[in-house]
């Protein structure tokens, strides 16, 4: 029997009263989220990136130069589907228009100022962003078959502070553009060569992406939101949503906009049953509490047996794997279609947590596999690169700190 077979989840109706406050919640989460709003696209010498850009934005920007707005679909096809970076590839505009968009425009990307492959072929970019900040990327293939997921940065630092993750000692600097996190993904298929964007079902090297580096995506979601609408629309990247997956503390007001207007698949950071616990390893538990998150989930409008809600769990030892946190962690998500990912914990300098033994991670798993939920055991990818869960960016600002002044 498979968790989604059980009964089917029933979303519990919003009374009026807390409809509102969600409503003000909502508002209050994009307020603060636009005090930490990145730099324009514009260039000190006045040319403007167009990688990022709404399709309407781009209508207004090519507009603004005198030029047709059928010109849009031409260029987005040239942006998104071709990747170039360089104008005078648009083959299939006319020499003068490409001169005068050079003039006024850039396509840009982050510049990567790292690239480290691992013994696994998991693959870490460091990208660096026109004022100086800087965020990781990760690539990592599936071994198996010609396909992988990338795992896509959302904000330089973190406000959050999860006590298990190490990316989140480093405080927040500021959200990441759409640009920004659109040309992540645009970056890392320059490095495999995967351009033009492969057509439907033809497979891709890059083919899912995963917003689960560096940052809470749904404390910036509009950059989020506008880079998913980028990636998905059918004639640029042609990503589809159920290959997105975007992973989130618990944000729960901004969850049921995330699932209505995206439509994507959902992950969430669990890694404990009880709110005492949670309020401590996630601290965001404490505004919203275990109860008000998986109500969020079940209401998920994007979930059904087809597209399961993953519950990331990570083991520590001693400290939420016992065989009674299994059997709670099944009673909280039944009948909802989910899953059950098992992380093995990264230890990292300054941590006190262990990662759980074998034998207990085994135990863990059977419970929640018993009660009909798929609970695969994730092994580390890239850890001798530090591009395992919770390791990212770390290294890099400990190089940079050791560099002379
Ligand atoms: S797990 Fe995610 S949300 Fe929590 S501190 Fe780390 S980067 Fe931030």
């Amino acid at each position: 029997m498979t968790a989604v077979s059980a009964h089917a989840p029933q979303p519990p109706a919003e009374t009026g009263l807390a409809a509102s406050l969600t409503e003000v919640e909502r508002q209050r989460i994009l307020a603060k989220s636009a005090l930490f709003a990145p730099p324009t696209g514009m260039l000190p010498d006045g040319r403007r990136d167009l990688v990022g850009l709404s399709r309407e934005e781009l209508t207004d920007a090519l507009v603004a130069i005198g030029e047709k707005p059928f010109r849009t679909k031409q260029i987005w096809h040239w942006l998104y589907h071709q990747g170039v970076t360089d104008f005078a590839r648009m083959s299939s505009i006319a020499k003068p228009l490409q001169a005068k968009l050079a003039e006024r425009f850039v396509i840009g990307r982050p510049e990567a100022t790292t690239v480290q492959t691992s013994n696994d072929e998991t693959r870490k970019f460091l990208f660096r962003f026109r004022d100086g900040q800087e965020a990781e990327t990760v690539y990592i293939p599936d071994r198996r078959e010609d396909r992988g997921a990338v795992c896509i940065s959302s904000q330089v630092g973190c406000t959050l502070s999860c006590t298990f993750c190490h990316t989140g000692t480093q405080k927040l600097v500021r959200n990441l553009g759409a640009a920004e996190i659109v040309g992540q993904f645009m970056a890392a298929r320059d490095s495999y060569g995967e351009w033009p964007s492969p057509r439907g079902e033809t497979p891709r090297l890059l083919s899912t992406i995963v917003l689960m580096g560096m940052g809470e995506p749904l404390y910036n979601y509009e950059n989020v939101a506008k880079a998913m609408k980028i990636v998905m629309d059918g004639e640029g990247i042609g990503l589809s949503r159920r290959r997105i997956t975007l992973s989130t503390s618990g944000v729960v007001p901004m969850m049921d906009q995330c699932g209505s207007e995206l439509g994507i698949n959902l992950a969430i950071s669990l890694h404990a049953v009880r709110n005492d616990l949670r309020d401590e390893i996630v601290p965001l538990n404490r505004k919203y509490p275990i109860e008000e998150l998986i109500a969020a989930c079940r209401r998920y409008p994007a979930a059904s047996n087809a597209r399961r809600i993953t519950f990331e769990y990570i083991m520590l030892r001693g400290v939420n794997d016992s065989e009674a946190d299994a059997r709670e962690l099944v009673r909280l998500i039944a009948g909802i279609p989910a899953k059950v990912n098992l992380i093995p914990f990264n230890p990292w300098p300054g941590s006190d947590y262990r990662p759980s033994t074998r034998e207990q991670l085994a135990k863990f798993a059977q419970i929640v596999m018993d009660a009909g939920f798929a609970s695969p055991i994730r092994m580390p990818r890239g850890r001798d690169i530090l591009a395992a869960c919770g390791q990212l960016r770390t290294e890099s600002q400990r190089e940079r700190r050791s560099l002379p002044a």
